[in-house]
């Protein structure tokens, strides 16, 4: 699962009032004044982080909307719960993986641990995987033929790793 943009938000804004209150102690202890409360530098570490950041928010999510609104790989991202925004703010105020980031499924806990290069997840377990459709290693998912819970996730899209010829296969098979 994401981390929640309510966290996000407060992991920000703690991290903006510990700035705020740096700079206030810096200010004070040069000119040897008492200027900033606490309280103050909170109010205003909320307003910085609502403002700005409720604006690059905007910003982002209309521009995405924009470039990829048709595309049925943004819009099956974003019915996952994806935000363009949130989704790519750093470490510390978003300590999410990349993967969790790109489908809010987190990598299970394995003794294998998958090549560098398998970029894709298991829609079921969240496996990293070399394609968005194979069978997983990890739970077995895709062995029957079976890839509905693919196309639930991810909608009708061919994924660009898989050729025109697998993908007409599997479509023929997911549509019977
Ligand atoms: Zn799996």
């Amino acid at each position: 699962m994401r981390t929640s943009k309510f966290t996000i938000f407060i992991r920000t804004t703690v991290i903006v009032f510990i700035i705020y209150m740096m700079l206030a102690w810096a200010w004070n202890s040069m000119t040897n004044t008492n200027f900033w409360k606490p309280s103050e530098m909170a109010i205003s570490a909320v307003l910085t982080v609502l403002l700005f950041g409720g604006f690059a928010w905007a910003i982002t999510n209309f521009g995405m909307g924009l470039i990829y609104g048709r595309s049925q790989q943004y819009d099956a991202y974003r019915r996952g719960g994806g935000d363009p925004y949130f989704d790519s703010l750093p470490w510390p105020l978003n300590p999410d993986s990349r993967q969790v980031r790109e489908t809010g499924m987190a990598e299970p806990r394995t003794s294998f641990v998958p090549p560098a290069s398998w970029k894709f997840q298991c829609p079921v377990c969240g496996a990293r995987q070399p394609t968005r459709i194979c069978v997983c290693w990890n739970c077995d998912y895709g062995s029957n033929g079976d890839s509905s819970e693919y196309f639930q996730k991810f909608g009708n899209s061919k994924p660009p790793e898989i050729s025109e010829q697998d993908w007409a296969e599997i479509r023929s098979r997911h549509d019977a």
